[in-house]
């Protein structure tokens, strides 16, 4: 009997010890004033709920007025989402190109109709809505000079839409770059948040890390304590060469195309010598030419920790992290493009992460236009159905 008392005080020991070393194993290096909330119950989680499996509506409402990239959206693209298995889509806004002279920044109705006809649909087909700011280039170059803009424009679109259901949330900055760091984004975000609150005290909000939504970048961000009500969004292109090869917008390292996923290919792909491509490279081709399918950059290592780190990281401080953006351009092939996007899945599926693909039907495609279908094998992909 005192054997048994002794061995079950032993094995709770034992359990307490492992217990305090899982904890222990993740303790994140953010500044002290980012505090953990407990429980996951908050408002935040509960919207979170709604915003599993989305979709970007890409190059459509961002597309400065006058230029020529947009794609049109019409009354049978929400009946398609939602019958493809999406439960919301994110809307990229270029509220900043629609705004009349400051210190008011009026938004014109022009934008504010076009933004109202989606959310219509999206409400009908009961997708739920993320609403950002997409592409404010002054601002992420020069945050001190555009700040009173951007506060502007968040008060506005917050009275405009304070009577939506919950289901509509905002997402206030897509992708912080440049002058736009975390530690400078940090106190805007807490004066936007306490703003949108006049008029919203309910509505969820979404804030991002700067270095495009990194999730490196998790580390320095600091949330307003007092708020239990938000969301961090977290963007992820990995692995880059394969997933931008041939994109025009993002540099000459990935001009090589023709690189599959998972790697490594059947035949070895040799750049182009005239590509000039710089060591980072042709050392990342070198591997993917060469390492095992377990160890390969093209394969779910390129993206496994970091959304491993995202799930840690949401748990530890006790606040929803969704994935708003990850993809693959169209000159991958189809079958590497489907074999990306199921594996990207699955992992997103096994931390637990809720995320919108980008695109619906722009260059990255889920539905392709000119078929009036999903791109080949998509459908598998994601929803795991023909
Ligand atoms: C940009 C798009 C781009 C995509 C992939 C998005 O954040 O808004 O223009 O196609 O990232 O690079």
């Amino acid at each position: 009997m005192i054997l048994r008392l002794f061995a079950a005080a032993i094995s709770l020991l034992l359990s307490a010890a492992a217990a305090w070393s899982q904890t222990g194993t993740f303790s994140p290096s953010n500044p002290p004033e980012m505090k953990p909330l407990t429980g996951r119950e908050s408002p935040a989680h509960k919207t979170a709920a709604h915003f599993q499996r989305g979709v970007n509506l890409g190059n459509y409402l961002e597309v400065p007025p006058g230029q020529n990239w947009r794609v049109s959206i019409t009354a049978a693209d929400f009946d398609r989402i939602k019958a493809e298995g999406f439960d919301h889509i994110r809307v990229p806004i270029g509220w900043h190109h629609y705004t009349g002279p400051g210190p008011d920044f009026k938004i014109s109705d022009a934008i504010f109709n076009k933004v109202d006809f989606v959310l219509t649909n999206a409400l009908e087909h009961k997708l739920a809505v993320i609403l950002n700011i997409h592409h404010f280039n002054e601002f992420t170059s020069n945050p001190p000079a555009h700040t009173e803009k951007f506060m502007a424009i968040w008060r506005q679109i917050a009275a405009h839409y304070a009577k939506l259901p919950d289901t509509v949330v905002f997402e206030l900055l897509n992708e912080p770059k440049d002058a736009a760091t975390t530690a400078v984004m940090n106190p805007i975000y807490a004066s936007a948040i306490a703003a949108i609150r006049e008029t919203n005290p309910h509505r969820t909000i979404l804030v991002g890390p700067g270095r495009w939504n990194g999730i490196d970048e998790l580390k320095n961000l600091v949330l307003p304590a007092v708020d239990n009500n938000l969301i961090v969004t977290v963007h992820c292109y990995e692995p880059f060469y394969f997933t931008h090869q041939g994109a025009s917008w993002a540099g000459p390292d990935v001009r090589t195309k023709g690189i599959q996923f998972p790697g490594p290919p059947a035949t070895p792909l040799v750049p182009d010598p005239a590509a000039k491509l710089n060591r980072s490279v042709t050392n990342w081709l070198e591997r993917y030419n060469t390492l095992p399918a377990d160890k390969n950059p093209s394969s779910r290592v390129a993206f496994e920790a970091k959304l491993k780190l995202a799930h840690q990281w949401s748990d530890y401080y006790g606040r929803p992290v969704y994935v708003g953006e990850f993809g693959c351009y169209t000159t991958a092939d189809p079958e590497s493009r489907a074999n990306f996007y199921r594996e990207f899945r699955k992992v997103l599926d096994e931390q637990k992460l809720g995320w919108a693909i980008w695109d619906w039907n722009s260059g990255f495609h889920y539905w392709d236009p000119r078929s009036s279908q999903p791109a080949p094998g998509l459908r598998e992909a994601l929803f795991g159905k023909q």
